[in-house]
């Protein structure tokens, strides 16, 4: 039987992905009183790859590593079919850290909401963060759980983890760019009948007008996802999809195996890279994709949120602590990174030049510095 509420808080988290979990988790095993609220609605995440070091964050978390990254597939090598037709391969096998995963993402988030609730955060599940007023010393926040009525709690600190949707700071005077127009169009194939093998690493290609990506699934089904840029084309319907699909030189003989849903149309997510001026505001503090969102080629989303997320809630409590520097390394620190990404992003999109004088990669090849942020 869960306990009664409390009606105060020293943070209220919103948000249960990667970095709201992993913020919670920091922060309540610091001491602090923490709640943690996930709407735990929205589309389930499919086939994101988690690089093998996410094992030495999610020790230095005190996660408990272990079941948290059972029952994934295990990824043992990208392949790439960026910058020529032929296909490249990195594969793990000399990387310290072992092989990578697959992730099922609502396992690990889970888990690590677990995790963040055994070290003394609140759970609080299907429950949305609808609004926070600023009052003296804190906030008092409206949450709205499932079926139920609204609740007010207060809190000193809020922490926005509310992914690319950014449900808290949205509403706050806080600047924010995003420097480019990704979308994803995903679709979920069925597992391939017995006896037709289909390949476990994940796949990336370069086409005329964006790129593709396909990864192994649980249960023998496959992810495809054909990203490019929101006003380069409209949403996609099924016979659109499959055409730029018979157009791939790699993606489409992994997908064959599999029947492809007949009519069934891609799901559009965004994909954007975005963030924030500053991931510090008065009395709110932003982690994960709120505060800095990846191109997904990038392969660094969750991680970067498991990051943040612990970095950001370790800072906090310094803070809160007495320590005058501490948001402002939690700053630097996000800006590093950031720069970092960057850096990458333009070296990994210049690698490509094909279709130089298409514009998903003009684009692309500006350093994103001297482009007009959106
Ligand atoms: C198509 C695509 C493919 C990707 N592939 C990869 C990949 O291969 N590898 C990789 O590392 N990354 C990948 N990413 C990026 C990765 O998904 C994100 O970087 C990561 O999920 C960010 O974690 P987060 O915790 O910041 O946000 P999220 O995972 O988005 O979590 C936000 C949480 O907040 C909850 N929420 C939202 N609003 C509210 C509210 N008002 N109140 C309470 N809760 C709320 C949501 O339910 C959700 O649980 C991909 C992204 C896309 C779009």
């Amino acid at each position: 039987m869960p306990g009664p509420h409390r009606d105060h808080y020293d943070v209220v988290v919103a948000g249960g992905g990667p970095a709201g979990a992993a913020a919670a988790l920091a922060l309540a095993r610091a001491g602090r009183s923490v709640l943690l609220a996930d709407t735990g609605a929205g589309p389930a995440k499919l086939g994101e790859a988690l690089p093998a070091v996410a094992k030495v964050l999610l020790r230095d978390l005190g996660a408990g590593e272990q079941p948290l990254l059972e029952g994934h597939l295990t990824c043992y090598a990208n392949q790439s079919g960026w910058g020529s037709a032929a296909l490249g391969s990195t594969d793990f096998i000399r990387d310290p850290n072992g092989p990578g995963w697959h992730l099922d993402r609502a396992r690990f988030d889970q888990g690590l909401r677990e995790a963040a609730h055994r070290a003394g955060a609140e759970p609080a599940a299907h429950t949305t963060v609808r609004g926070a007023a600023r009052q003296a010393g804190g906030w008092s926040v409206t949450l709205r759980e499932r079926g139920a009525a609204a609740r007010q709690v207060r809190c000193r600190w809020l922490v926005d983890a509310t992914g690319r949707r950014r449900a808290v700071t949205a509403r706050l005077p806080a600047a924010h760019r995003r420097t480019d127009q990704l979308v994803a169009s995903c679709l979920e194939l069925a597992p391939a009948p017995a006896g037709l093998a289909t390949s476990g690493s994940s796949l990336v290609e370069a086409v005329a007008d964006g790129w593709w990506y396909t990864a192994p699934l649980p249960g023998g089904r496959r992810l495809l996802a054909y990203f490019t840029d929101a006003d380069l084309t409209g949403p996609l319907g099924p016979a659109e999809f499959r055409r730029l699909l018979g157009r791939t030189r790699h993606v489409a003989p992994r997908a064959a195996a599999h029947p492809l849903p007949e009519g069934a149309a891609p799901r559009r997510a965004p994909a954007h890279s975005a963030h924030l001026d500053t991931p510090v505001g008065a009395g709110w503090l932003a982690v994960g994709d709120a505060a800095t969102a990846f191109d997904p080629v990038s392969s660094q989303g969750v991680l970067t949120a498991l990051h943040t997320g612990m970095t950001g809630g370790l800072a906090l409590h310094a803070h809160l602590d007495g320590d005058p520097a501490a948001l402002d390394s939690y700053r630097t620190n996000v800006r590093a990174l950031l720069a970092a990404y960057r850096r990458n992003h333009h070296a990994v999109y210049a690698l490509e030049r094909r279709w130089a004088d298409r514009p998903f990669w003009q684009r692309r090849h500006i350093p994103s510095t001297e482009r007009n942020p959106g």
